[in-house]
């Protein structure tokens, strides 16, 4: 690691509860010339106990901010490590904390620092790069940041403002998650699709449209020559009339997707058109590489 590397994280599986004879074999075999710090995933090792076996070996209590557990300020070594998962649902790492959230994590980073070697502090909360502007905040707030970093987080806040006056994100296009469940997949559909190409769809004849694949992870149809594939996997729909290319931009559908909606079961429409809304951030509507 070129002595890049501060600590390893253990990260325990949520299904592993109280156990302190099982990992108490395990921090007996740990090398002692790297640091450590152990990531509990269930609320049953929040006892005196565990802080007592950590300190015991050396090994850091991973003060975590993420649904489930408490933040539990509990230093257990030498270095303290944080981790902040984000506070979003399905999955929480979707996440951008705001700089109100974080502000009372400084006092609690300052006190553990006055105590502890070294601090470690991860970002974990999303995989579009929040966690870069949130760490950067962080150390901003603790007066931490360097000339460098400084012109890091200028450029990372412009390039999300960017994408936010792109986007033009509207608050009718946010769907509560607990009225999404409920909507029908008719109802799903028409969130996605205006009245005059709906109708279109509608006009389109069955025989013109050949449903080649359905399973867990794709769609693959044809209508008359165009080609659609739904990718649940990648989160990608990929098709080749030119009205998609009017609409993908702005993650709506043309009368062909429309068509293949309508043409699949409801049950399977309202699936893959509740995934879509939910993490719409994350869906890609693009054509076919040429
Ligand atoms: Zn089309």
């Amino acid at each position: 690691m070129n002595g890049k590397l501060g600590c390893l994280l253990i990260q325990l599986p949520p299904s592993l509860e109280f156990d302190p004879e099982l990992v108490e074999s395990f921090f007996k075999v740990l090398p002692t010339a790297i640091s450590f710090a152990v990531e509990f995933r269930d609320l049953s090792w929040m006892t005196e106990e565990t802080w007592e076996l950590l300190r015991k070996y050396d090994v850091a209590y991973t003060i975590v901010d993420e649904p489930l557990l408490p933040p539990e300020m509990q230093l257990t070594s030498k270095i303290a490590y944080f981790r902040w998962h984000g506070k979003g649902t399905r999955p929480w790492y979707n996440y951008r904390y705001d700089k109100d959230e974080l502000k009372p994590w400084v006092p609690k980073i300052k006190e553990i620092a006055g105590k502890a070697d070294k601090v470690y502090g991860f970002f974990n909360n999303h995989y579009h790069g929040y966690a870069v502007e949130n760490c950067l905040q962080v150390l901003e707030m603790l007066g931490e940041l360097t000339p460098r970093q400084t012109e890091a987080k200028k450029n990372i806040e412009n390039h999300f403002e960017m994408l936010v006056k792109v986007q033009k994100p509207s608050l009718e296009s946010f769907i509560e998650p607990k009225k999404l469940m409920k909507m029908t997949a008719r109802d799903l559909l028409k969130t996605f699709i205006d009245r005059q190409r709906l109708r279109r769809a509608r006009d389109i004849k069955d025989r013109e449209l050949s449903i080649q694949e359905v399973t867990d992870k794709q769609v693959k149809a044809l209508i008359r020559d165009y080609r659609i594939t739904i990718d649940l996997e990648k989160q990608l729909i990929l098709h080749d009339c030119s009205d998609w290319e009017r609409v993908s931009s702005d993650k709506r559908f043309c009368k062909h997707i429309g068509k293949l909606f309508l043409s699949l079961e409801k049950k399977k429409t309202s699936d893959i058109l509740k995934q879509i809304r939910s993490e719409k951030e994350s869906w890609q509507f693009k054509s076919y590489p040429k």
